[in-house]
């Protein structure tokens, strides 16, 4: 079966869903294709508290009543913008309630091929269907894009496991497990493993964990103005006024890290934000588990069903055994793992190790087709590797592409195929009110 649409979303995360919304109110004909909030839900171990701060993980609509707040309201919940820690099962309700409510339309399917043809989109869809489009959307978060250190790449699951592999942690307890990495989705990992019973052992790669500073509340005026806003910043070592301004630039102005030079944003996404772990987990690791620092991978087998690695550390090596080794080492953005992506688009893509070369409208050079989370860092900032970076992304790219959209309506051959109440309808049902802003966007488009 082959429909046809305006533009498509791929990836129903926050960005995904968010751009869906202002789309619809736009009048702009689309569909978005994946599984709502699955990268959260499945990949995301429970218990998990998010790292961003409540007021920083909203998912955006243009219509009022739909931020974490709201949801925390609506089910009595208790909101504080700072200093909630939200866990990610309410993140996770959160997403899917915005989505109920709002993007009733989502297709749960895979996108498996994309290539283009005379000036369309053809995507392959993983229920055999094709979708013609004039225009992609690639929200895809970071789930190709996982990194592993070489001496570990070749051993096989389940031996070493990556950090987003698995959602329930039950499977580690009694398990030896050792954890590589040093920043919070390795230390809150070593917390939650070892709550459920798993013996850990954390090998972190600098001299010390880099634990973010709690707060003070009593710093001077200027600061606390800028804590308040700042949709990065808090968390990491914002007591230092001048990092707390420069987070604020960035995670309010993401434009103004495109407008730097490559060689000033490259070094501001080499060396700001690295690897460090939130002030409130250290007590569940320190002195819970051990934590070895300095420390570098030499090599690996597996040796009688348990996996033995060689360990170089400052002055000396040593060899570890264990159940699991579990990688949360981190993610580099390589448009080039994408499986679906045919080989003219990518010799097409202007890249810059990898990451997507964006114009300002988050336009990859391959026209028509836009990236936005974190593979979009590379040209706007640290803030697009965070769900806070949707509030600038998302207004943003959906103007442009409604501009683009009435600039060239009429010369669109395949008619697009209209956002319809029965799509709104579907899997996910559709409250009221995305019903009718569907129907409305689906008479601006006639
Ligand atoms: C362990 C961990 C903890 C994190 N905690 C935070 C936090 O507290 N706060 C924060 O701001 N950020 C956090 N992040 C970063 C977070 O990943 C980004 O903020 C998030 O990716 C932004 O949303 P997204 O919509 O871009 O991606 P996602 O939420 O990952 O959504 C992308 C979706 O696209 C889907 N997809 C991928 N490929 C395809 C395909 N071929 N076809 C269809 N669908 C596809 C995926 O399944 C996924 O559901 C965390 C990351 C990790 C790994």
């Amino acid at each position: 079966m082959i429909s046809s649409t305006d533009t498509v979303i791929v990836g129903a995360g926050p960005y995904g869903l968010s751009t869906s919304t202002y789309l619809t109110e736009a009048g702009v004909p689309h569909q978005i294709l994946g599984h709502p909030m699955h990268a959260w839900k499945y990949f995301t171990p429970p218990g998990m508290l998010l790292r961003s701060e409540a007021f920083a993980s909203n998912l955006y609509a243009p219509w009022a009543g739909y931020t974490v707040e709201d949801f925390c309201r609506h089910n009595r919940m208790e909101y504080k913008p700072v200093g909630l820690h939200l866990p990610v099962e309410t993140f996770v309700d959160y997403g899917q309630w915005f989505q109920s409510e709002l993007v009733g339309h989502v297709r749960p399917v895979e996108l498996s091929s994309l290539c283009r043809k005379d000036g369309y989109f053809r995507l392959g869809l993983s229920d055999g269907s094709t979708l013609v489009a004039r225009r992609v959307v690639l929200s895809l978060g970071l789930k190709s894009f996982g990194q592993a250190p070489s001496a570990l790449r070749t051993v096989p699951k389940p031996y070493v496991l990556h950090s987003g592999d698995f959602g329930d942690l039950m499977w580690s307890k009694g398990k030896e497990i050792i954890i590589v990495g040093g920043g919070q989705s390795a230390i809150g990992l070593a917390a939650l493993m070892s709550e459920v019973g798993a013996r850990v052992r954390l090998l972190v790669r600098g001299d010390a964990v880099n634990w973010s500073r709690e707060p003070r509340t009593s710093s001077g005026l200027v600061s606390r103005l800028l804590r308040a806003r700042v949709g990065l910043g808090r968390g990491w070592d914002s007591n230092r006024p001048w990092l707390l301004a420069m987070s604020y630039l960035l995670s309010e102005y993401p434009a103004t890290f495109h407008k730097l030079s490559l060689a000033q944003r490259q070094r501001i996404l080499e060396t700001s934000w690295g690897p460090s772990g939130a002030w409130w987990l250290r007590n569940r690791v320190e002195g819970k588990l051990e934590i070895s620092t300095q420390t570098e991978v030499r090599s690996a087998e597996v040796r009688n069903g348990r996996i033995v690695i060689e360990v170089d550390s400052a002055n000396r090596t040593f060899a570890l055994s264990a159940d699991h080794v579990v990688l949360a080492t981190g993610f580099k953005v390589d448009m080039a793992r994408h499986p679906f992506m045919s080989s003219e688009i990518l010799s097409s893509l202007s890249l810059i190790d990898g990451s997507p070369s964006l114009t300002s409208n988050f336009e990859t050079s391959v026209r028509d087709l836009y990236v936005l989370g974190p593979a979009a860092a590379m040209s706007f900032g640290p803030a697009l590797r965070f769900i806070y970076g949707a509030r600038y992304a998302v207004p943003h790219v959906s103007r442009h592409i409604a501009a683009r959209f009435k600039q060239e309506a009429g010369r669109f051959e395949t008619p697009p195929q209209a956002i319809t109440p029965e799509l709104a309808n579907g899997r996910a049902g559709g409250s009221l009110h995305a019903r009718s802003v569907l129907q409305a966007a689906e008479h601006n488009a006639e």
